[in-house]
């Protein structure tokens, strides 16, 4: 009955270890987290931008890659920007 033994002490480390409480900082990186439900008309999820701003910079980057003419607007399930095609 060693295993039982060894599990014994280990429960008992264990038990005088008490857990440490979470940090409650949220992660300064958050807004690349950032998502809404919002989808396009293929039924996938859309790109959530922070900012007009870099919504408007991918949509310039899609104009000239792509010859996409995109719209921004801003996202009615949060905070955010989307683009459009029409
Ligand atoms: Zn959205």
């Amino acid at each position: 009955m060693e295993f039982k033994k060894q599990l014994k002490q280990l429960k008992k480390a264990l038990a005088s270890h008490p857990t440490k409480p979470q940090p409650t900082t949220p992660p300064k990186d958050s807004k690349s987290y950032a998502v809404c439900i919002c989808r396009d008309s293929k039924g996938e999820f859309k790109t959530l931008y922070p900012t007009q701003l870099e919504a408007l910079q991918q949509a310039n980057l899609l104009l000239q890659t792509k010859g996409f003419k995109l719209k921004t607007y801003p996202c009615p399930d949060t905070l955010g920007w989307h683009l459009t095609k029409s």
